[in-house]
């Protein structure tokens, strides 16, 4: 209970948080601007890694 969880930002975005820390988070979450902007900028993360992977998958419906 010392310093504000700024630092959990990357943590809560890819889902590593335990569900304490999750709800320690979110609340802190509702008050922080800071921590609101990073996380929408790293919400795209997970995304972009899936795209990506989804573009990487072999190549299986071949016709014929
Ligand atoms: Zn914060």
């Amino acid at each position: 209970m010392s310093s504000p969880p700024h630092h959990e930002v990357a943590a809560y975005a890819l889902g590593l948080l335990d569900q304490e820390d999750n709800e320690v988070f979110e609340r802190h979450l509702v008050e922080c601007v800071d921590c609101q902007t990073e996380l929408t900028e790293l919400a795209d993360v997970p995304d972009l890694l899936d795209e990506v992977r989804n573009k990487r998958s072999p190549i299986e419906g071949r016709p014929g």
